[in-house]
Parts: C-alpha cells; sequence; structure tokens
C-alpha cells in the first residue's frame, strides 16, 4: 500500500468530484469474474428488481434472499402486491423493519394498475413520480432492468466514491450525493450494460470496498483509487450525522398463561409509527410491576416477573424498554376479546404471532420468549 499521509480535516466545501474512465471497464471485468450467485439477479424483471432493492436497503443480503424469496412466491407481479391485505403484506415483511416501505410499494403498485399498467414504468422520470421510490430507487431499476444509463447511488456507492475521489467531505450530505450522481452519470455505459455496471459499483461496495477495511489488494480499480494512493482509504468516508435520536422510555407487558400459549396483544393506530401492526400492550415510562394493576383494573394476576430490558433503534428514534411478564389464569385470559377490536387489547393463541399477527422487530426481544427463535433469519436490528 502507498504510504500514508497525515489526515487531511473534513471539507466543508464539496469540490467537483471526478472519476477515471478507466475504472468502468475495470469494473464490468471484476463484475463478470466475481459476482454472487443471487436470486434477483436472475431476472431483469423490473418488479424484481424493485423488491429487491427495496428490501436491500439497510439489510444484509444474507439476510434478504429468504425474504425475497417468499415475497416473489406469493406476490409474484405489480397485481398481486396491489391486491394485498395488510395482515399478508406485513406477516410477508416481518423481520425487515420499516413497514412504510412496503406500504409505499403497495401503493405504487395500486398507481399502476390504476393506470391500466401490469409492470414499472420504463422510464426514471416515470418511476421517480411512484410512491416511495426516490432518485437510487429509480436508477437501480432504470439501469438494471431497463438499461438506462442512470446513477444508483446507494451507501455503498457513496463510500466507493468518497475514496476513489480521496474526498473528505461528509457523505451524508445530500450535496455529496447529487456530486456523486454527477460523477458517475456520464461514464454509465450506454450500450445496454448499464445495469451491470451498476451492479458491478454495488459489488465493489459489498464486497470488496468494505466500510472499516476495505480490501485494497484484491481491489480491481486500486490503481485509479485517490484515498489508496495517498494511504487514506481506513480514514474515509467521512459520516457526520446530524440527527439527534429521540429516547423513549417504554414498559411491556406480556400478558400470557402459564405455559405461554397464549398472550395478550394489540393492534397499534391506523396512523403513525409501525400503524396496523400489533403490539404487546405497553405504556410510557419505566413502571414498576404495582403499575400492571394501575393499567389493567380488575385483572387478577397469578405473578408478575421482570423481564430482561431491551433497546430499538428507529431512524430517529430509541425506544429504551423493559418488561414485565405477568401471569393469568386461562379464566382472567377469557375475559378479554379473542378478535381485533381497534387498538382494545385481545387475546391470540401464541401460534398466531408467527402466522397471522404481525408483531414489530422492536418488540423482538419479548416476543422471542414466548417463540424462541423465531426470529433467527431477521436482518440487522432497525
Ligand atoms: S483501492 Fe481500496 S479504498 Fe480504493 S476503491 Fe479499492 S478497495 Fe476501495
Amino acid at each position: 500500500m502507498a504510504a500514508k499521509s497525515s489526515k487531511k480535516p473534513t471539507e466543508n466545501v464539496l469540490p467537483a468530484l471526478s472519476v477515471d474512465a478507466a475504472v468502468v471497464p475495470a469494473l464490468l471485468s471484476f463484475f463478470e469474474a466475481h459476482k454472487r450467485d443471487l436470486p434477483w439477479r436472475r431476472t431483469r424483471d423490473p418488479y424484481a428488481v424493485w423488491v429487491s432493492e427495496i428490501m436491500l436497503q439497510q439489510t444484509r443480503v444474507e439476510a434478504v434472499i429468504p425474504y425475497y424469496e417468499r415475497f416473489m412466491q406469493v406476490l409474484p407481479n405489480v397485481t398481486a402486491l396491489a391486491a394485498c391485505p395488510d395482515d399478508q403484506l406485513f406477516k410477508l415483511w416481518e423481520g425487515l423493519g420499516y413497514y412504510s416501505r412496503v406500504k409505499n410499494m403497495r401503493r405504487a403498485a395500486q398507481v399502476m394498475v390504476q393506470n391500466g399498467m401490469t409492470t414499472l414504468p420504463q422510464t426514471h422520470v416515470a418511476l421517480l413520480s411512484l410512491p416511495g421510490i426516490g432518485q437510487y430507487t429509480a436508477g437501480a431499476i432504470a439501469s438494471i432492468a431497463w438499461g438506462l444509463p442512470v446513477p444508483a447511488v446507494d451507501g455503498n456507492v457513496l463510500r466507493v466514491t468518497a475514496r476513489l475521489c480521496d474526498c473528505y467531505c461528509n457523505i451524508l450530505d445530500p450535496a455529496f450525493k447529487t456530486a456523486a450522481e454527477a460523477a458517475w452519470a456520464p461514464l454509465i455505459p450506454t450500450d445496454g450494460s448499464a445495469g451491470l455496471f451498476t451492479q458491478s459499483l454495488f459489488e465493489l461496495g459489498a464486497t470488496v470496498c468494505l466500510p472499516r477495511t476495505p480490501k485494497c489488494e484484491e481491489c480491481p480499480v486500486r490503481d485509479k483509487c485517490r484515498a489508496y494512493a495517498a494511504g487514506h482509504t481506513t480514514e474515509l468516508p467521512v459520516r457526520i450525522s446530524k440527527t439527534q435520536k429521540t429516547i423513549c422510555e417504554k414498559t411491556v407487558w406480556l400478558l400470557t398463561n402459564r405455559d405461554n400459549s397464549r398472550v395478550v396483544i394489540c393492534a397499534r393506530p391506523d396512523t403513525g409509527l409501525l400503524a396496523g401492526l400489533y403490539e404487546f400492550p405497553n405504556c410510557e415510562g419505566t413502571c414498576g410491576e404495582s403499575a400492571f394493576h394501575a393499567l389493567f383494573p380488575g385483572v387478577t394476576s397469578e405473578s408478575v416477573t421482570a423481564l430482561p430490558p431491551a433497546k430499538h433503534v428507529f431512524t430517529h428514534l430509541i425506544w429504551q424498554m423493559i418488561g414485565y411478564r405477568v401471569v393469568l389464569s386461562d379464566a382472567v385470559l377469557d375475559t378479554f376479546a379473542t378478535i381485533p377490536n381497534g387498538t382494545n387489547p385481545f387475546v391470540a393463541d401464541v401460534r398466531d404471532l408467527r402466522d397471522k399477527y404481525s408483531i414489530p422487530s422492536a418488540f423482538g426481544a419479548y416476543k422471542k420468549i414466548l417463540i424462541p427463535n423465531i426470529d433467527k433469519k431477521k436482518g440487522k436490528v432497525k
């Protein structure tokens, strides 16, 4: 590796980024030789590309594969997605988090069906007009499915770009993303191989130009990488998040019978965070076990046991949770409703948490107590 120079300060003024055009053939050859065999790479169906790209946002490839295969089996096209009811849709997505993404996908599918379309539109502009499809997703679909020379800049590509350009600007700044798109746009092949090029960049970022320990000795564009030449590869990229997460404390109540075969759950409200999913009864703040009697007046418990604390990180919010398992007799559980009615608590068979009612991964630590190993194939915590 080249000798390491002294660390540069973060740059506040974004310079024009330029990438050496010679990286294009090098990346295409690299992709041809080293691409992973992934289910969504066996097709250029724009619907399949769309589903995979939305699932891959924030989730590892290995974790996405079973979700992708199940989703495509149940909802193989735009028409099926447009008609999918909430519970089925959320069950297919359960464990991936970010439920607004799949809701937006269904809205987009409904827009297409209303307009008489059976698949995604063939222009970048038309793709961008659909709910939930932004610059990145539109670029990925346009290039991979339709072969259009449109950039698709995700987190991997931002990192690769910062290193190739030896740029110390904050890659989380939207201006950097715009500059990266402008840098790549003129380099994208116009001979129909735009999709291969897009995927080659993704592949480089996912398998070689890794976040903390880039494998520069294996890199096909090492001789065009300015960070490598300057010895800056592990200092880059610069990531400065300006988003402050709000911390929210919660107490979760796991109301079960002795053998954990029945549990009380509620539907979440129809709007807002995790809308339309289900949850265990919970309240704001960290409560002592005696709070149970105030929250559930008249409900007699056999025992109340503290559960381990849990934490869930959303994009702008952190839930810090404590929990209690409250054992109720079956006779007491019988006093609860047995079907959803608004957001009122009702008693469910625990097996239905696996097959029918979607409990978001934010409550995963408590769901696992009822159904051990249920989230084994889940992606990263969100
Ligand atoms: S040489 Fe290293 S830092 Fe530069 S693009 Fe290749 S893997 Fe990334």
